[in-house]
């Protein structure tokens, strides 16, 4: 999005191309900002207006790039976009989503709770628009959208399209999901409900999340008393990623904040091999040192296991500091997972250099071809923002290199 408006701000037509209904991938989903702690939609929303407002940016959700081909100056790029079935002519009460009895799963928040088959994606949506998932609707749901919907605002015949658009440059902004919990089975995400993942933790502290803003344990809906947070959970291991993912440091750090905010009682552990926070993100480390309530464990969690008669979360880690064996019972565990690239399993269809974990080089080895944030690298949204700009800059540069 950054990018989008930094190059249309100058007068150059975009295209932005986007696989989800709704702008704003990760950051949308967050709570909120480290270091600032101010909600993502701040800086999303001012991005949204200056698309909004800007003729020369043309968005396309539900969609993806299939081929590209041509040269600096002259790319031809083939986009294929999936139906949303809802035409935005008309406006949809959202007392129709409640008739219709079809659930699925919510992506927006991470499948941690559904919506029903005709759903807003979330309350700053980009487009503000409903979006039909055909494949959801029962029967019954079909012919409540004929009764209830007003006349043109829902197409179910709507079917996919293909067509394609000539670019003079290209931005790779892809992003990143977090690393599978599941390939970590020692850490218990798929044997012990209360076991979490950072990216959950985001979700549930969000006032538009599946708890509207509650940090719960899963099992029984309680809050936590002891949370312990398990970092490099998959990152910094020659088995999984041997790469420092950079910002889940700093995310632990935002999240014990959230739950010592929400709970003046509670108790946080977080178990590190080392604390990264980089330049003045230090500051943000050093506050939370002051907290009698949150201690820093320096030590690698092997394993974590429930007491099948507290339902307590046992972990198996040693102070390497103190030499000995911590306090390791915990209530909720929130595991640091790792950035993984979207790169690295859904491959951008042009040869662009890139490191063994599906990383980009940010230039690409492909004259006009630029990437930008997780594309390239883990980092925060700070640097994202900052990358976007600097390859909007560059894609105008070859455009003018004549
Ligand atoms: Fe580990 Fe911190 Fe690096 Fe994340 S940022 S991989 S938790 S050292």
């Amino acid at each position: 999005m950054t990018a989008a408006v930094e190059a249309a701000e100058v007068g150059y037509p975009v295209v932005l191309v986007e696989k989800e209904p709704f702008l704003g991938g990760r950051v949308v989903r967050s709570h909120r900002y480290f270091p600032k702690m101010c909600p993502p939609t701040c800086g999303f929303e001012i991005n949204v207006r200056r698309i909004r407002g800007n003729p020369k940016i043309t968005v396309h959700t539900l969609s993806t790039v299939e081929e590209v081909s041509g040269e600096v100056g002259a790319f031809r790029a083939r986009i294929r976009k999936q139906p949303r079935y809802v035409t935005g002519d008309v406006s949809i009460d959202d007392s129709v989503t409640e008739q219709l009895a079809s659930e699925r799963p919510d992506e927006f928040n991470m499948g941690l709770q559904t919506t029903k088959g005709l759903y807003y994606p979330h309350n700053a949506a980009y487009p503000p628009l409903h979006v039909v998932d055909k494949e959801a609707l029962s029967d019954g749901d079909v012919a409540v959208l004929a009764e209830a919907c007003p006349p043109g605002a829902i197409d179910l015949d709507m079917t996919e399209e293909e067509f394609t658009i000539d670019v003079g440059a290209v931005i790779v902004a892809t992003g990143w999901k977090g690393y599978d919990p599941g390939k970590l089975p020692k850490l218990g995400f798929d044997r012990c409900p209360d076991v979490v993942t950072n990216l959950m933790i985001e979700r549930f502290a969000a006032p538009n999340g599946p708890t509207e803003g509650k940090i719960l344990r899963p099992s029984n809906g309680e809050a936590p008393e002891k949370v312990a947070f398990v970092q490099c959970a998959g990152s910094r291991d020659e088995n999984h990623l041997p790469y420092c993912s950079a910002v889940c440091c700093m995310a632990s750090l935002k999240q014990a904040r959230y739950i010592r905010e929400a709970y003046p009682d509670a108790k946080v552990t977080i178990f590190y091999i080392d604390i990264r926070t980089l330049g003045r993100l230090e500051k943000f480390y050093y506050e939370l040192l002051e907290d009698d309530n949150i201690s820093f464990v320096k030590g690698k969690v092997a394993e974590v296991n429930e007491d099948p008669d507290t339902h307590e979360l046992i972990l198996e880690v040693e102070d390497t500091v103190a030499g000995e064996r911590p306090d390791s019972r915990f209530d909720m565990v929130v595991l640091a997972t790792g950035i993984v690239p979207n790169t690295a399993d859904s491959p951008i269809p042009l040869e662009l250099d890139h490191d063994d974990y599906g990383f980009l080089n940010g230039a690409t080895g492909v004259e006009g071809v630029f990437a930008a944030g997780c594309a390239t690298h883990p980092c925060d949204v700070s640097r994202t923002t900052k990358e976007s700009t600097a390859a909007a800059l560059k894609a105008i540069q070859c455009l003018n290199r004549g």
